[in-house]
């Protein structure tokens, strides 16, 4: 069967709770619960499948130094345990693959650090800045790029100063956009969430807010309707969530995105190449055409960064060019995100596009359809004043005789 004629229902599936199936849904839907209960030791994981000796040594070395292990039991439910190449778990457990340490690695792999204005206040761009209000998740992707700091482990404090970051912004009338991030800032209480965004709200120049979050995926009995209820009080409010493989998006989160959307709040998807868990065609095509499906815009596919320890996770960027080649003109406009890089140690996204022009002269443009077809788009022409009193003079002339 192709994945056109699945009904809805059997394209986003609830899966089997295994272990908790004994667990009332009251609390398996409490996110409170689900925290409670998240899977934090090498022990606990492995009484629920049968680690590899891989994922034991990446536990052991990246629990002690590099990013906490924590998946919520909602999230581990999305396992398949039969496959040790399982896409989901290969984002949330740890493999041996963690302690390489290739030289071009870095720490802060988008220069974060040197752009931080304020402790957590990260002011990169001309018009937006980027505030790092918690360093928790819900669950630990194994490719963070700020696994530097987030989850308390690695080398780096996140730490925000609020009162500082508001001072900032609120003397800093160029900052028109400015974005939650962290961590998650789905994390914070409602009423904690809420102060922050009122006293942004509260600085005339800040036209838009933006929360990235990957909580409707990780943990989506959060997404209440509490918590939309207050969100959409804060409009323009626009949530970008991190999504990387189709599997993810189940019933329950196509639940969580809806409570957003019917709030109003527009969707966007940021997602990170991944090898061996997302790097074919199919794959992104599935992904994207559900993402739509659940109201949600496909915005970045992001090439992996630099991120030390990361070199199992990296493709080539030829893969990702390819993907795109595959997707544009194929699909829907809408379900096409613009691929991009972050610059090596700063310099922000770079946006990489598959050559659809082939040759730019003074002339003309040479491009090239998606179909390989070749297509001339000549420059305009530059006319000269004589010439156009020639032409004005000569159509009066016409008029005057034929009136
Ligand atoms: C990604 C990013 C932004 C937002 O960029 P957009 O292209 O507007 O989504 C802002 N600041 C920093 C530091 C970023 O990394």
């Amino acid at each position: 069967m192709t994945q056109a004629s699945v009904p809805q229902s059997q394209r986003f599936p609830s899966y089997s709770r295994g272990i908790w199936a004994h667990v009332p849904d009251e609390l398996w839907n409490d996110a409170q619960w689900q925290l409670r209960h998240g899977i934090r030791t090498m022990k606990e994981l492995g009484e629920y499948l049968e680690l590899t000796d891989s994922e034991r040594a990446g536990i052991q070395f990246a629990t002690h130094s590099r990013l906490a292990l924590l998946i919520t039991p909602y999230f581990f439910t999305l396992i398949d345990k039969d496959d040790s190449e399982c896409p989901i778990r290969k984002q949330v457990i740890p493999r041996v693959d963690e302690a390489f340490q290739d030289p071009q690695e870095m720490e802060d792999p988008c220069g974060e650090d040197k752009d931080m204005v304020v402790p957590g206040l990260v002011h990169r761009y001309p018009d937006r800045a980027l505030m790092l209000v918690t360093n928790r998740c819900a669950s630990y992707c194994r490719h963070c790029t700020r696994s530097r700091g987030v989850s308390g482990i690695g080398p780096k404090r996140l730490t925000l100063d609020l009162p500082a970051a508001l001072d900032y912004l609120r003397r800093t009338p160029q900052i028109r956009d400015v974005l939650l991030s962290g961590g998650d800032p789905l994390l914070l209480s409602d009423q904690k969430l809420n102060s922050i965004l009122t006293e942004l709200r509260k600085i005339p120049h800040i036209e838009i807010l933006r929360i990235g979050s990957r909580v409707p995926i990780f943990l989506p009995q959060r997404i209440t309707p509490n918590l939309c209820c207050m969100l959409r009080t804060h409009a323009p409010l626009l949530i970008s969530i991190h999504t990387n493989h189709p599997r993810e998006l189940t019933q329950e989160s196509r639940l969580a995105l809806a409570r957003l959307a019917d709030a109003g709040i527009p969707l966007g998807n940021q997602s990170v190449l991944l090898k061996g868990i997302n790097d074919s065609l199919s794959i992104q095509r599935e992904l994207v055409h559900k993402l739509l499906m659940c109201r949600v815009k496909p915005y970045y596919l992001y090439q992996c960064d630099l991120i030390k320890g990361s070199s199992h996770f990296r493709t080539s960027i030829q893969t990702g060019l390819d993907i795109i080649a595959g997707l544009r003109g194929f699909t829907s406009g809408y379900a096409v995100p613009q691929y991009v890089l972050d610059g090596p140690g700063g310099g922000g996204k770079i946006p990489l596009n598959p050559p659809y022009i082939v040759e730019q002269t003074a002339q003309q443009t040479t491009l090239t359809n998606y179909q390989g077809k070749q297509f001339i788009y000549p420059e305009p022409r530059e006319r000269s004043i004589q010439e156009r009193n020639a032409l004005m003079s000569s159509l009066q002339e016409a008029t005057s005789t034929h009136p």
